[in-house]
Order: structure tokens, then sequence, then C-alpha cells
């Protein structure tokens, strides 16, 4: 079963990966902390990708779609913030029926912007600043809500409240998982 869970950032998705990888057994491929990582390690691709997210921009579509290529395994997989884009959405269907794979699921996380703006400045990441954020969720309308549409096509979607207690939520989306 692979799964991607998408939402604006800082709707949640870490902390319910966390919950959905433990339950249901599945790899965590998460595009963002993959880009922490060569940041970290200070490789040429860290080095090129740091401005562009402490500036709440998106990294190109051929960097994330390379880095989850090299990634893909055949056991279930749940995809943390990729697809961000359309062309990442096709590039993703495309490479999982290549293997003879699909998305099984699409959660979104529903969070009102005024929570997320609150949430964000709360967490403290060094792209946590409040122009940053701003821009991380111009991007996300722009660029990342039609995915929305695009999974709602597939009849993949399930939408799911992201505001109130964690593990309510954890509950509704293994209800919804598990059909
Ligand atoms: P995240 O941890 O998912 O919020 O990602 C942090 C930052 O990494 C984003 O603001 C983007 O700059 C970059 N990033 C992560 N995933 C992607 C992606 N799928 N496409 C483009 N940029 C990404």
């Amino acid at each position: 079963m692979n799964i991607i869970i998408l939402g604006a950032p800082g709707a949640g998705k870490g902390t319910q990966s966390e919950f959905l990888i433990q339950t249901f057994a599945l790899e965590h491929l998460s595009t963002g902390d993959m880009l922490r990582a060569e940041i970290a390690a200070g490789s040429d691709l860290g080095k090129q990708a740091k401005s562009i997210m402490d500036a709440g921009d998106l990294v190109s579509d051929e960097i994330v779609i390379g880095m989850i290529r090299n990634r893909l395994t055949d056991k279930g997989m749940l995809f943390d913030g990729f697809p961000r884009t359309l062309a990442q959405a096709e590039a993703l269907d495309a490479l999982l029926q290549e293997n003879n794979m699909q998305v099984d699921h699409v959660l979104l996380l529903e969070v009102e912007n005024n929570e997320i703006i609150e949430r964000m400045l709360a967490r403290g990441r060094t792209d946590d600043n409040e122009e940053a954020i701003r821009n991380r969720l111009k991007v996300y309308d722009k660029q990342t809500s039609p995915l929305v549409d695009y999974y709602r096509k597939q009849d993949k979607l399930l939408r799911v409240c992201g505001v109130g207690d964690v593990q309510e939520i954890s509950r509704q989306i293994r209800k919804l998982i598990e059909g």
C-alpha cells in the first residue's frame, strides 16, 4: 500500500506520518528530510537547496523526482512533502507504473491558514520566519493545491480535518484508510 500525505506546510504531515509508518509499516519518504540531510552533509545539492528552502520556494522538480526515484522500494511507501507540483505527481504516477505499483490513498490534512501561521512560528525552523511562511503558503496554494483535484479525479482523495487532538486525528486517518 502506497500513501501520499498532502496538506499545507504546518498542517501536521510530519506528526501523522510517524503514526502512519508505524501503523501500516511503511517506508517514510520525505523530500524535506532528504533535502535537510543534504544540507547537513554539506553536499553541493544541499548548498544549492538551502537558500531556496530558506526563502520558502520549491526546489526543482528534477532534483526531488531524482531523489524519490533513488529511494523507491517494493515495500509500502509513505510520500510526505512529495509530490508538490503537478509535474511531480505525474512523474510519480509514471515511476510507480513502470514498477507495477500505484498510489493507493492520498490523505489531505485540512487546516486553515491562520492556525498554520501560528503553528509554524511556534516550530522555529530556519525556514519558519513569517515572511518565508507566507511565501510557503502562497507556493502551496499556487503549485500544490491543484493536486487535490488531480487525486480527487483519480478517486484517491481522503479528507481529514487536521485541527484538534493529535490522537483523534490519527484514529480518523486509520478508519479512512482501513475503509
Ligand atoms: P518540508 O519539510 O516538506 O516542509 O520541506 C521543506 C522545504 O524543502 C520546502 O519548503 C521546499 O523548499 C523543499 N521541498 C521539500 N519537498 C519538496 C518538493 N517535493 N518539491 C520541491 N521542493 C521541496
